[in-house]
């Protein structure tokens, strides 16, 4: 069994629509394959009409949270949403605040990019999101095709990267609310990538251990951002804690260059993770 808990699609900031990323997922060989796009559910019901035979969708969703502390600024921080139900009313109204908040966020970016010369609009980086939830990455390749940056990556590593001027912080859900709305929703929340220095500052050991008191059930250990002491340190923490452990490739499609598969969830994991989400049904044969 090959599982792949964490993936994006167009409907956020991936580059296949849903049925795409399904075949793909079915051409790479896996068994299982979560779609996790930011802050939306979009994807979930063309993803259920376009599953090939034989492969196993979890719904899901990364959740764009903070870890707000009174001494120093939030930190960033992701969660991943599994199996919850769609309609509940209080998370849903919070992730339609967080894709609002997006979009702000997206066009105060681009305003400023665009003044300072970079030869970006606005119009053109909402048409690149083609109706999904904007991002840095729309952004990134905006900024490609008007020449101020020689691919995505270069973009994230200058324009965008989170010291650069440019860059705004989201009013992302604080972690420890995003936690009780996916379980009020039946959902089965995890840690994304929580120690990914790469991205930005990280929380610490305490951080992680008050996010289980308010009810996560897993840490996301096997991603690409992750290094070998940080996995094992993961590992570690969830084996003291009692949490679920999840690997993905947190695939964007040609957004980054990971490949979909490129690591994975033991199925005894999946498995307490099915056994945990009440709100919604796997979409399998
Ligand atoms: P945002 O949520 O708008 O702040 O954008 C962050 C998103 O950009 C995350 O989903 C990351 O997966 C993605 N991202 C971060 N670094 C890179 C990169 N170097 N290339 C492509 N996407 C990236
Ligand atoms: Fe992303
Ligand atoms: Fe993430
Ligand atoms: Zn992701």
């Amino acid at each position: 069994m090959r599982i792949d808990l964490h993936t994006h699609s167009s409907v956020s900031d991936g580059t296949e629509s849903p049925a795409e990323l399904l075949a793909t997922a079915r051409d790479a060989g896996l068994d299982v394959v979560a779609l996790t796009d930011h802050d939306t559910t979009a994807g979930w019901s063309p993803a259920e009409a376009a599953r090939p035979a034989g492969l196993t969708v979890v719904p899901g969703m990364e959740l764009s949270c903070r870890w707000n502390t009174s001494d120093q600024p939030p930190i960033s921080v992701h969660l991943l949403a599994y199996l919850f139900d769609p309609a509940h009313p209080g998370f849903a109204a919070e992730r339609v605040r967080l894709r609002d908040e997006r979009l702000e966020r997206g066009e105060r970016i681009a305003g400023a990019l665009a003044a300072a010369g970079y030869g970006v609009s606005w119009e053109r980086i909402v048409e690149k999101s083609d109706g999904g939830v904007v991002g840095r990455p729309h952004i990134a390749r905006a900024l490609v095709e008007a020449g101020a940056a020689d691919s995505v990556d270069h973009a994230f590593a200058t324009l965008l990267h989170h010291r650069s001027p440019y860059y705004l912080a989201k009013a992302d859900t604080d972690v420890r609310e995003g936690i009780a709305l996916v379980r009020a929703a039946g959902g089965v929340p995890v840690f994304a990538h929580g120690l990914a220095t790469k991205r930005g500052r990280i929380v610490g050991d305490t951080a992680i251990t008050a996010m289980v008191d308010a009810g996560l059930l897993g840490l996301e250990v096997d991603h690409p951002d992750h290094s070998e002491d940080e996995r094992e340190h993961l590992r570690g923490l969830a084996a003291d804690l009692g949490l679920i452990t999840t690997g993905s490739s947190d695939y964007h499609g040609t957004n980054k260059t990971t490949p979909i598969g490129a690591c994975t969830t033991d199925p005894d994991q999946l498995e307490a993770i099915l056994a945990a989400g009440t709100g919604s049904a796997p979409f399998r044969d």
